[in-house]
């Protein structure tokens, strides 16, 4: 078998189209332009590429930027004031916090001063309760952004056995319950798993996020699942997954490529909250949640 590409790219420009739509509708309705609020604590390349890859996609969609930029030995309370600041402001309608943060500040604590309906990242203690209990909310980008890659795919969710690999905050727990709304059998795999290979042959969609370069070879695939490589790993040879690609492709039958898959979901996605956050902002109070995602 010869897996066929999911190409996250082409499913990513699709959804931000559809969100540079809805924001050009909420402008011409309501006169507002959604807005979306990224922090940076200090000078971390990496996270200095995230954010300005974030911008500049809000900047595309019609999504107004206001960036903070904090020095990298803020105090505590410096930090918490600029969310507060930008929680009060109307014209913003959501606030990402860029992960990590330097070792004075607890991550954490400061994400959870945002306000759920401006929490576009979907990290905040209450929106990932919300999400928990299947009640309406904004979910984490990196997950929906799977969700939505199954779909395009054509890949059923309801019914599937589906195995996470990991068990993150940020991304393999909301992952799980992503899956679960969508009526899949859910099995969630992590470090201390005694036989990974075992749980993952009994896949029909494996999601892997485990952070470990080409944890996931040929014999750890049933023949004919959908395979999604929520790994980056920056390697001599440029950006690789958790899956081992060439062999995996031979016995999968959907799978993502990293670059070019997971990764300019989580973005999308992040657009998408953004532009959901600033609806429900227009709506009445009853109708707020039903612009949300569920
Ligand atoms: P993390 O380190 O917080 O969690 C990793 C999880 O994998 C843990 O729960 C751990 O138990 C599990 N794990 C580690 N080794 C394992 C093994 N040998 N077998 C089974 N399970 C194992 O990482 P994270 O934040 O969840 O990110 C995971 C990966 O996804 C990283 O490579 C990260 O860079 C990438 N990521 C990509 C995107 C994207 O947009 N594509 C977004 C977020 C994270």
């Amino acid at each position: 078998m010869t897996a066929a590409i999911i190409d996250g790219t082409a499913v990513a420009r699709a959804s931000r189209a559809r969100t540079a739509s809805r924001a050009a509708a909420l402008q011409a309705r309501h006169g507002v332009a959604p807005g979306l609020a990224t922090v940076l604590v200090g000078d971390d390349p990496a996270s200095e590429v995230y954010v300005r890859n974030k911008r500049r996609a809000a900047t595309e969609a019609g999504i107004a930027d206001f960036h903070r930029h904090l020095d990298a030995r803020s105090a505590p309370g410096e930090a918490a004031g600029v969310i507060a600041d930008l929680s009060g402001d109307h014209r913003v309608s959501g606030i990402l916090l860029q992960l990590p943060v330097p070792g004075q500040l607890d991550g954490t604590a400061l994400v959870d001063l945002i306000p759920p309906g401006k929490d576009v990242d979907g990290l905040t203690t209450l929106s990932q309760g919300l999400l928990a209990r299947g009640m309406p909310g904004l979910r984490p980008c990196t997950p929906s952004g799977v969700i939505e890659l199954l779909d395009a795919a054509g890949v059923g969710i309801a019914g599937a056995h589906a195995v996470v690999v990991g068990r993150s905050e940020l991304v393999g727990k909301p992952m799980t319950q992503l899956l679960l709304g969508r009526d899949a059998t859910v099995t969630i795999a992590h470090s201390r798993t005694r036989d990974l290979a075992a749980v993952t042959r009994e896949a029909d969609i494996l999601v892997v996020a485990a952070g470990r370069p080409a944890l996931i070879t040929a014999r750890h695939v049933k023949p004919g699942a959908a395979v999604i490589d929520v790994g980056i790993h920056r390697t001599g040879h440029g950006l690789a997954g958790d899956v081992a690609f060439d062999e995996v492709s031979a016995v999968a039958g959907h799978l993502t490529p990293v670059p070019g898959g997971v990764g300019p979901m989580t973005i999308a996605a992040l657009l998408a909250n953004t532009v959901s956050a600033a609806e429900a902002g227009t709506a009445s109070t009853d109708q707020r949640f039903s612009h949300y995602v569920l």
